[in-house]
């Protein structure tokens, strides 16, 4: 076993162990998470997801998975393969459990469940406790596993707060296989005949996305992707993607600079599981101007230079399941301007931690407001750190997955 694999040796290092959150959740609230890890540290746990790269649940999984593992829970992380046209039909399923109204075909039908059959036979899961299987595209593995003793737990990122019933139907004839589904809000639950839970996202603090950053540092970061700072920073960063309205954000900003100052720095990167990233991306370019500055990049620490460096950072989604990126910049102290939809609700308390907003004009006038008052920023940027120390950092998370173990994992075999 190397060093990294090994979690005796990880814990020794201090690397993702609970020990760590001490000085930001308390002693008493890491004892008592340390205590639930014991009651299942005989478990293995095995997560399946569809990309290591870009989007939510990676950076849900990348700290989550380290973290059992430091607390001597033997967790693996397995991902199923597929082709384009496979990633284009479970993009379309992502679509419409969003809401969208799309046709579902036979031969789109045949795709998705070839190509997750293939993914199962190569997939050997007999010896774990517990299968975590995360959204859409490997749900229906489940059908292939029809002597499984372990309990299978479907949970679904996605904003389900008006999925399309065709599709919905069809997905639960795969999902009502499954033990329990997890979703991020109680308001997403559904009509299902399984056990539902509800278990919000969260950020790891440690990451080099959201470690501390000196201003020497921040600068050399911005410097390296030419990105000046001789006006106040208007920031979006988001996978491309029209959920999370670019279009919309370009309209904030230019109705915004009209009054005050800034510059809108737009930046993303593309999952290897969204097609339709790359050609969001170029629709964009004819937006662009010397005001704007529209990037594809994956760097860590530069989303974290610019979340902290932003004198605004916008998340206006149309739809949301709960946005991380939100998450993020508040745990730096930055004014979030959040669309005012599913998850983001729950992150952003209205003119108490950051503003939410309905329309590019509504997000115009929020900009401004924070660009000349910068007693304002500090007020609500300061609470917004303290509700993400609160709710929404790696050992809650944690906590949440160890008691929904207890309650249906396989526990003492
Ligand atoms: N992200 C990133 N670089 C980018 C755009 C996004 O690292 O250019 C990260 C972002 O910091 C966040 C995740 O990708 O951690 C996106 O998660 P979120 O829940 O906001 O949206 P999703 O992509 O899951 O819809």
């Amino acid at each position: 076993m190397s060093l990294l694999n090994s979690p005796v040796e990880r814990s020794k290092l201090g690397l993702h162990t609970i020990e760590q959150y001490e000085p930001l959740i308390g002693s008493a609230a890491a004892e008592r998470i340390g205590l639930k890890a014991d009651r299942v540290r005989a478990m293995r746990i095995a997560h399946v997801s569809s990309t290591f790269y870009g989007g939510g649940v990676t950076e849900l999984l990348t700290p989550l998975t380290l973290m059992m593992n430091a607390a001597g829970i033997e967790t693996d992380w397995h991902l199923i393969q597929g082709t384009p046209g496979f990633f284009g039909c479970t993009k379309k399923l992502h679509n419409t459990l969003q809401g969208e109204n799309l046709t579902w075909s036979e031969a789109e039908r045949t795709i998705y469940e070839e190509v997750v059959f293939e993914n199962a036979t190569r997939l050997h899961l007999d010896e774990c406790d517990a299968i975590i299987v995360h959204d859409p595209q490997p749900l229906p593995l489940i059908s292939h596993f029809p002597h499984r003793e372990a309990p299978w737990l479907w949970q679904c990122h996605v904003d389900l707060s008006s999925p399309f019933a065709p599709v919905w139907s069809y997905l639960r004839t795969f999902i009502e296989k499954y033990d329990a589904a997890v979703f991020s809000l109680p308001e997403y639950a559904q009509d299902l005949g399984i056990d539902q839970h509800f278990v919000s996202p969260a950020i790891d603090p440690f990451s080099p996305k959201n470690g501390e950053l000196s201003d020497k540092e921040i600068g050399k970061f911005l410097a390296n992707y030419k990105i000046p700072t001789d006006l106040p920073l208007v920031v979006q960063i988001s996978r491309f993607d029209r959920w999370k309205d670019p279009l919309g954000v370009i309209d904030a900003f230019r109705k915004a600079r009209k009054q005050a100052d800034c510059r809108l720095v737009l930046i993303g990167n593309n999952a290897s599981d969204d097609p339709e990233s790359q050609v969001i991306f170029e629709s964009l370019q004819s937006s662009i101007d010397e005001g704007i500055i529209v990037l594809a990049v994956d760097d860590p620490v530069l989303v974290n230079a610019l979340q902290r460096k932003a004198t605004v950072v916008l998340q206006k989604s149309i739809r949301e399941g709960f946005g991380l990126t939100v998450t993020e910049a508040m745990w730096k102290g930055a004014v979030v301007i959040g669309g005012d939809v599913g998850g983001i609700r729950h992150q952003i308390k209205n003119e108490c931690n950051g503003f939410l907003v309905k329309t590019p004009g509504e997000a115009a006038e929020r900009i401004v407001q924070v660009l000349k008052n910068p007693k304002l920023r500090e007020q609500l940027g300061s609470r917004a750190k303290e509700s993400v120390r609160e709710n929404f950092l790696m050992s809650r998370l944690l906590e949440d997955w160890l008691d929904l173990m207890v309650e249906h994992g396989r526990l003492g075999k």
